[in-house]
């Protein structure tokens, strides 16, 4: 194969630049698997490493984009056979070797996922890192004995990606939800997604008491800082908070009153490093438990030649729900 594809590559001489390249098969690297990439997506982390805005891109010349979805062109690798739908999350891509903002990749098989029937690979990028931290964010909570009767769920960082689909898998899974924003012209798009009460951030946001009263039997939080800190202070007896994000800052000054004297639960969720089975048990939950008309709703195109302008404004909290790149467009 000799064809020539596009591909938004960090590279770092004597200063960080980002750029569309014209590359081959032969650019791309070691891998067992080819795809052909059709859909990425934009998660805080892609604006990050696009901007430079923190040291995401750990070598250079390196292909951007944490996510990828398409179909399997080439393969040596056991689990994966040619015309195979796959799905790649974090595990590195972006940060030590090539992502997901080109229109072929040569990928470790190891690191794949099989796409689940449920899904094509668009939806599965409406999905993305974003809706998979979402997932095993709830799946989190599952663990720690949250149920939809132990009482309601905060979901914060509610309009942004990990945060939308959140609230849409809560929904169907029967929770009642309180999603906290700092938009409050999105209130209709979050009940649309379920949520049953919309709440200003700004009483979050600010500095609070290391205990309050208990409103929540767990929080999935994509904020940290003094709002993961106040959802603590204000989980119930028993209560889980599922911390996955920064969007306010990385810091927590909270203290340890909440967990010792009620049993609070702070859960830490990570999705690059997740190993491969909970991986596959994130996404199998995802066919299950994803209402595909709100994932629909959630989510919006954003042509694969616009990233250099679009992918800053996730960091300036400007994206609602989901941004499916079209590799192809
Ligand atoms: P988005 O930008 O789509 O969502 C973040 C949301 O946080 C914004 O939409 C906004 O919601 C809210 N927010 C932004 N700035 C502030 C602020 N200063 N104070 C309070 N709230 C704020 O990002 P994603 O959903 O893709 O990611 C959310 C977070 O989760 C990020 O920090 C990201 O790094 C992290 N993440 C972590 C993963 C992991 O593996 N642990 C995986 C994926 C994401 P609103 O407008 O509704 O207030």
């Amino acid at each position: 194969m000799t064809d020539t594809f596009k591909a938004l590559v960090a590279r770092k001489d004597d200063e960080f630049s980002v750029a569309y390249e014209d590359l081959t098969l032969a650019d791309l690297g070691e891998g067992d698997v080819t795809v052909q990439v059709e859909y990425s997506t934009i998660n805080y982390k892609d604006g990050l490493a696009v901007t430079n805005a923190a040291p995401i891109t750990q070598k250079h010349p390196l292909i951007l984009g944490i996510d990828l979805a398409g179909t399997v062109l080439e393969s040596t690798h056991g689990n994966f056979s040619v015309g195979d739908k796959v799905v790649l999350n974090g595990y590195g891509a972006s940060e030590t070797h090539n992502g997901g903002y080109t229109q072929r990749a040569r990928v470790n098989g190891d690191l794949l996922v099989k796409l689940p029937d449920a899904f094509s690979t668009r939806q599965a990028m409406a999905i993305g890192t974003a809706g998979y931290t979402a997932m095993l964010c709830v799946m989190s909570l599952e663990e720690g004995g949250v149920t939809p009767q132990s009482g309601d769920v905060l979901v914060t960082g509610a309009a942004g990606g990990v945060g939308s689909v959140a609230l849409a898998l809560l929904s169907k899974l029967g929770y009642r939800t309180v999603a906290s924003t700092g938009r409050a012209q999105e209130a209709e798009f979050l009940t649309g997604l379920g949520a049953s009460e919309v709440i200003d951030r700004q009483g979050l946001s600010e500095r609070g008491k290391p205990m309050q009263r208990e409103l929540w039997a767990g929080v999935v939080d994509c904020v940290g800082s003094q709002t993961l800190a106040n959802a603590i202070a204000q989980t119930q007896y028993n209560g889980v908070v599922a911390a996955c994000g920064l969007a306010q800052g990385p810091d927590l000054p909270a203290t340890v009153m909440p967990f010792i004297l009620r049993n609070v639960r702070l859960q830490g969720v990570d999705s690059v490093q997740a190993p491969m089975a909970r991986r596959v048990e994130a996404w199998r939950r995802l066919a299950s438990d994803l209402d595909i008309a709100k994932l629909e709703a959630l989510s919006f195109d954003v042509p694969f030649t616009e990233l250099l302008e679009t992918a800053p404004q996730i960091l300036a909290g400007k994206l609602r729900g989901r941004a499916i790149v079209d590799l192809s467009a």
